[in-house]
Parts: C-alpha cells; structure tokens; sequence
C-alpha cells in the first residue's frame, strides 16, 4: 500500500519546553474540550458525538482505533489509528490539532488513513498549519480506495467501501478474524494436529466476523453496496433528515439519507446495534425521536439508537 510519512520540518519547538507533559504519566480525563457520548455494546465502547455540518468524531477503544476528526476530545488523544471518512469540515478540521496535540505531548506519529483524493489537501494543509505554528506536525497519511483491506493486527481487518457523497468519501467495516480447526480435524487429539501441521497441512482455516461499520456520510447506495455493513454488529450510520417535510430528492442528492430510507430497508439490517447520527441541526433531540418512533415505534425491535 503506498504510504507516506510527512514529517515537517521543526522551526521552532517554544510549546514543548513550556509543557512538561508525560504521556505515559498523563491524565486524559484531566480536560473536557468536546461533548463524547457513550455506549457499550457487548465488548465494544461506542464514544463519540455528530451533527450535520457541526462535528463528527468515533472512536472505538478496544479496537484501538476512531472515525473522522471533525474535533478531538482530549481523551481521544491516545488512539493512534484513525479513519477519515471525506474531506468536509466537519469531519476533518481537527486533524492537525490531533497530530499537533500527540507531538506535543511526545507521543509517536499518529497513522491516518484516508481517502486518496483528499490526500494533497490534507498534506497542504498540514504544511500551512506546521508554518502557522512553527511546529513540526508529524503522522503517517495512507490513502485509501474502495476495496482495500487494512490489517491492524493479526484478528482485525479494516474493509473500506465506496459510499456516495458530494465529495470523495469512503465507508469502514471492522473485521475480526480468528483462525479455526477445519472441521475434517477436529476431535483429532493436539499430538496429532501438531504432526500434520508439522508435515505441511494446513489444519486451520480464517473465519471472519464483521464486529463494527461505519457509513460516515452517505446516501443510502452506500449502505446497498457493502452488504457487510448491513451484517455488522455495530453499524453506525447518519441519518441526516427525519422529518417528512425534509423528503425531498433535493436534499437526498447531496448524499445524505432520510429515516424513509431506513425504515424501506428494514429487513435488511441484521445488525445487533444501529447507531443512527449526524442529524441536522434543523432538529432538536426531542423532535427526533418524536419522528423516528412514529415511523418506528420499536425502534427496529429496539436495535435503533438515536445518537443525540
Ligand atoms: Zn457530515
Ligand atoms: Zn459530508
């Protein structure tokens, strides 16, 4: 995969003499910069916050990785692993302060995955920033397209899809992957499996399972044209518009999805959780519910979860 290491050159370094921070010492609850929702899901902690055109950011601990910088809670800080959804504001002006903030506190260069097209974007506006601060703004920028397939570690994959937006944006499924006995071994005893394994058969095969997907902004094709998202767990998507008025093709074709298109949908969700979010800022919480539980009073069996 083509990656690349930016590493601006240091002119002037006047905040880290003034800053004795530790990470390893360091506090991360100490500062509350950013509101952060929280939910656990089985093993997985769903933090984060998002509203249309105001700020989305995810972060996932035990898959020690997050979703989109639209702003960066202090205590987000120590997840070195981020993806970017698209290059509109409110899902990446907080990146330099991300890489910013780990430098600072001496941490190692963030690695940050995104989509190829916003790549020169983000290289320039890091080097504009890097001038701005007169400091060094280091991380590992990979660009990404539809199809690729990330291996964070030796059980998670991290699948990236096409999604359709305004600009160029991209979809995340979090695989984890286990190695199985094939079932032609199993009940052979472990001195036996050894021998064959020994011999050059291949006694185990990978079984994968979609833990967690993240749509980031899209119309509803994008959901259509990755039937892993509809299979994950976790599936967190937006939901932009829920009110009736707001139906019309005309904010559709900005890449954005409307409750009517959940609810068409709703046998094919087998998700265990569905983290609806980034509402407009036209609603308020209470009149998001209202509409949703009126189109869905059980709240997809009780599976939908209004991110407000
Ligand atoms: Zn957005
Ligand atoms: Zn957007």
């Amino acid at each position: 995969m083509p990656g690349m290491t930016l590493s601006l050159s240091p002119m002037f370094a006047a905040c880290d003499s003034v800053l004795a921070f530790h990470s390893g010492k360091f506090d991360f609850s100490m500062v509350e910069n950013a509101p952060v929702r929280t939910h656990r899901h089985k093993n997985l902690t769903i933090e984060g916050y998002s509203r249309a055109a105001v700020q989305t950011y995810w972060r996932i601990p035990e898959l020690k990785l997050g979703f989109d910088f639209g702003a960066q809670p202090w205590s987000f800080m120590g997840t070195e692993t981020w993806f970017v959804s698209h290059g509109h504001l409110d899902h990446i002006i907080a990146l330099p302060s991300y890489v910013g903030r780990r430098r600072m506190m001496k941490m190692e260069p963030p690695t940050i995955y995104l989509p190829q097209p916003t790549l020169e974007g983000v290289k320039t506006l890091l080097h504009t920033l890097s001038r701005l601060d007169r400091g060094r703004l280091p991380c590992k920028l990979i660009p990404l397209k539809p199809g690729d397939e990330i291996e964070l570690s030796r059980e998670l994959v991290v699948a990236v899809s096409a999604t359709r937006h305004s600009v160029p944006s991209l979809g995340f499924v979090v695989w984890e992957r286990r190695r199985k006995l094939k079932p032609e071994f199993q009940g052979l005893s472990g001195e036996k499996i050894r021998d064959l394994r020994r011999g050059g058969t291949e006694v185990t095969n990978e079984q994968r399972r979609p833990r967690l997907a993240y749509l980031g902004d899209s119309a509803p094709q994008g959901l259509d044209d990755c039937p892993a998202m509809y299979e994950a767990e976790v599936l967190i998507l937006e939901m932009t518009f829920v009110a009736p008025a707001h139906r019309k093709d005309r904010l559709r074709k900005f890449g954005h999805i409307h409750l009517d298109d959940i609810i068409a949908r709703r046998d094919r969700f087998h998700n265990e959780l569905i983290i609806a979010s980034h509402f407009s800022t036209r609603y308020h919480a209470r009149q998001i519910q209202r509409f949703v539980e009126k189109a869905t009073p059980d709240l997809f069996d009780g599976r939908l979860l209004l991110w407000t």
